[in-house]
């Protein structure tokens, strides 16, 4: 899969973290800063620049998903969104290897998975089709 990011991000490590987690390859393709917050929006346009090709994207700014607020992080078919913002290096990796589930087709689970979305700091997440939201692995 490929992982884009915001340019002053450092993804070499969690790449390894999620090569060794699905042992999938993930390749760096670079930075690609996100022009608005909107995640729905976001989303869409990845799929459209790299449809069919499963990828992560991650951002620097606040992410917004419409009429749902702020998230950090969400997926759709082959792709996926994360915020950076404020987030630890710890939380980054559980939330991009939940994200990353989703990409590889993983739904959420019961139990204290990774793909638990019950352990939110951010408090239950509603659900919604074809959507994840904050969750802590
Ligand atoms: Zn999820």
């Amino acid at each position: 899969m490929n992982i884009f990011h915001g340019e002053s991000l450092e993804v070499s490590n969690l790449i390894g973290v999620i090569e060794e987690h699905y042992g999938v390859e993930v390749r760096d393709k670079g930075s690609l800063d996100a022009t608005a917050s909107n995640a729905a929006h976001l989303l869409k346009k990845l799929g459209r620049s790299f449809g069919g090709h499963p990828c992560l994207w991650i951002v620097e700014n606040e992410l917004f998903y419409p009429e749902v607020g702020s998230i950090v992080g969400c997926a759709a078919s082959r792709t996926a969104l994360l915020s950076d913002a404020g987030l630890d290096g710890d939380f980054l990796a559980s939330e991009a290897l939940h994200e990353v589930g989703h990409v590889l087709g993983l739904p959420h689970c019961r139990g204290g998975c990774i793909m638990s979305p019950s352990a939110s700091p951010w408090g239950p997440w509603r659900s919604l089709p074809g959507l994840s939201g904050p969750s802590k692995g």
